[in-house]
């Protein structure tokens, strides 16, 4: 899908490079990575960094997640098209576009209601269209549940239980679990009604998840 122009999706087709040289194996996430803009996702005074490998600061003191990150916490995912994902932590809204643009049915609850309010904003102007939801990701979205993944982009110290309760059996989460300074990125798959697996994928650094909302 082109939504942007050409001079743009060529730095997005840049970083997927870049991103594919670091690693990242999942052609279907570099896919997306290149075609979508990441600049309309941070304050145009950080335009000029948006396709640097990166995190970028956003409103609210948030960040927006270095695209390796993202890159690999999607792949770690192994997104099917079609799949109904939970995504806790809107934030800029960049994972949400990486995930619809996928081919994901995507719901994405933000606990700060100006990022959820810009990043409604910011994605219907790129033609996307995931459920988004202001309020506390703890709790997960119940009405909607099972879902086929879940995908946390702020670090909580334990797996949130409500959260691991909606994972459809055969699901597959991806969180980054610790404390402040660091995290292990995490894979759960639920196996059975009361019984789940982890596997661990390395260290990242992550804004906390915070219980509540603002
Ligand atoms: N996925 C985002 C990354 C944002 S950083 C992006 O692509 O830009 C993590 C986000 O998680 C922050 O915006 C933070 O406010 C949010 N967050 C932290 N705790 C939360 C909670 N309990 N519920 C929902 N969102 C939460």
């Amino acid at each position: 899908m082109t939504r942007s122009s050409p001079h743009k999706l060529e730095k997005a087709e840049k970083l997927a490079r870049e991103l594919q040289s670091k690693g990242i194996r999942d052609e279907r996430v570099l896919a997306a990575i290149a075609c979508i803009p990441r600049e309309v996702f941070v304050d145009e005074a950080l335009a000029d960094m948006a396709y640097l490998d990166r995190p970028l600061p956003i409103e609210a003191g948030q960040t927006i997640s270095q695209p390796y990150t993202v890159a690999r916490q999607t792949e770690l995912l192994q997104l099917l098209p079609g799949d109904k994902v939970l995504e806790i932590g809107t934030g800029s809204g960049y994972q949400a576009a990486i995930l619809c643009e996928m081919g994901a049915e995507v719901y994405s609850i933000e606990r700060y209601r100006e990022l959820h309010v810009q990043a409604k904003e910011t994605l219907s102007k790129l033609g996307y269209t995931p459920h988004l939801f202001h309020g506390d990701g703890f709790e997960g979205l119940p009405d909607h549940a099972p879902y086929d993944k879940i995908l946390i982009t702020a670090a909580p110290e334990e797996i949130p239980p409500k959260l691991k309760a909606q994972l459809r059996i055969g699901g597959r989460m991806v969180l980054p679990l610790g404390g402040r300074e660091r995290q292990l990125m995490t894979v759960v798959k639920r196996l059975s009604e009361t019984h789940y697996s982890t596997t661990e994928h390395g260290d990242y650094i992550f804004v906390p998840m915070k219980k509540g909302t603002e």
